[in-house]
């Protein structure tokens, strides 16, 4: 049988069958494993093999440290889904979003007009990266400045590098750039702006956006985003940052990538989206009904829209109501069941460990649980959820 140590941290034995009873449900991080199935189904057409001579050179061709081809399949990827808008922009990769977001604010500060650091804002609830990331590296150039909001009637006097997630870690909310100015400049993250997170609604044309393969197939530890940018001035600063900070993104990964986008891609494109968005639906079809029935925890409410991806594959049913999906759940906790706690405590007194919201810069009320786990990830979570609430009508 498996190994003891392989087992997920609710089973045990020497199968991992034995399901353990007081044992602690991960819905912390943001590990994308869900599609983990797809790709096991497509484990022959997906795997690369490498030959040692290989790839050997410190470049691929014209000094980008890119490959043609694989930028090539990024603008393909982007056109069959229509979430954003490639041609004309100019693409870098890096490992990963983390590596992009630093190269963007980098770019944006560093011919800045102003003696003063450009300010970094992001609005709440907020990915904690942005305000971490900015911090640790205390740059002359740039500082967190906090939530966008207080800046709004403010921008005249100095650079403003405003971050919008959308659709937003940890809500899911579709966020909009919310300062104006001469001396604005955003960077749109767009991690998950793919049909298995959220509906597409239309083609996203922004000066800079950012998207990462940890969320388009899952693959989060290959390391591996692009930026799409307008202006070639910043898309030459972000250049000369992954020179200096590494070269490019590894080789291999490219080749990698490129595999595994030529999978996203065959048959009609759809099949990787459809198993994604169908997992989506489920979790949040059952864990929509077990929170109906709680007086005490909820989850956000997203608008429902129209996707023009998905219309072509599947028509709703007239009359049914569409499931809200969304990577994340923002779950609010009561005033009632608090007691000087906080949410996050609750939820660990029932044996759950999420991420609390003070981290995002809202309140002690909500905690975000990944939905983007694993099945058996999923399944205790919502057997820990189904308890909580149970209990909650006892007390009644
Ligand atoms: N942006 C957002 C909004 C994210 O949620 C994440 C990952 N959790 C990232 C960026 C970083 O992704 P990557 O794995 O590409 O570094």
């Amino acid at each position: 049988g498996k190994p003891v140590c392989e087992c997920n941290m609710c089973y045990g034995g020497n199968d991992c069958s034995q399901l353990l009873p007081d044992c602690m449900v991960d819905a912390d991080s943001g590990d994308p494993t869900f599609l983990e199935p797809f790709w096991m189904k497509n484990a022959a057409s997906s795997a690369i093999v490498v030959a040692g001579w290989h790839r050997m050179s410190y470049d691929f061709s014209d000094g980008s440290l890119i490959s043609e081809e694989l930028k090539a399949h990024i603008r393909k990827i982007h056109a069959s889904v229509g979430n954003a808008i490639t041609d004309g922009k100019y693409i870098i990769f890096g490992a990963g979003a983390t590596h992009l977001l630093n190269a963007a604010v980098h770019a944006l500060s560093s011919n800045n007009a102003s003696s003063s650091p450009a300010k970094v804002v992001a609005s709440i609830p907020y990915y904690p990266v942005y305000k971490e990331q900015t911090e640790f590296f205390k740059s002359e150039d740039y500082k967190f400045n906090g939530d966008t909001s207080m800046w709004k009637n403010d921008t005249s006097n100095s650079t403003f590098i405003e971050l919008v997630t959308s659709p937003n870690n940890p809500d899911g909310d579709m966020k909009k750039a919310i300062l104006q100015g001469q001396f604005v400049k955003t960077i749109h993250d767009l991690a998950y702006y793919w049909p298995h997170f959220t509906p597409i609604t239309a083609p996203a044309d922004e000066d800079l956006m950012i998207f990462t393969l940890s969320k388009l197939t899952g693959h989060a530890g290959s390391r591996f985003g692009w930026a799409i940018i307008k202006d070639e001035a910043v898309y030459k600063r972000m250049l000369t940052y992954m020179d200096f900070s590494t070269y490019g993104v590894s080789r291999e990964t490219q080749l990698r990538v490129l595999k595994l986008l030529k999978v996203a891609l065959s048959g009609n494109g759809r099949a990787m989206y459809e198993f994604g968005y169908n997992t989506m639906k489920n979790r949040w079809t059952k864990l929509s009904k077990v929170l109906s029935q709680s007086k005490t925890f909820s989850t956000q409410k997203l608008k429902p829209q129209y996707c023009s991806f998905s219309q072509q594959i599947r028509t709703p049913s007239p009359g049914t109501f569409p499931v809200q999906i969304s990577a994340f759940a923002s779950l609010k906790c009561d005033t009632s069941v608090l007691e000087d706690r906080s949410c996050y405590e609750v939820l660990e007194e029932a044996n759950i460990t999420g991420r609390e919201g003070s981290l995002f810069g809202a309140d002690n009320h909500h905690v975000r649980l990944s939905l983007v786990r694993s099945e058996d990830d999923f399944d205790l979570l919502l057997r820990q959820i189904n308890k909580l609430v149970s209990v909650e009508s006892h007390d009644k």
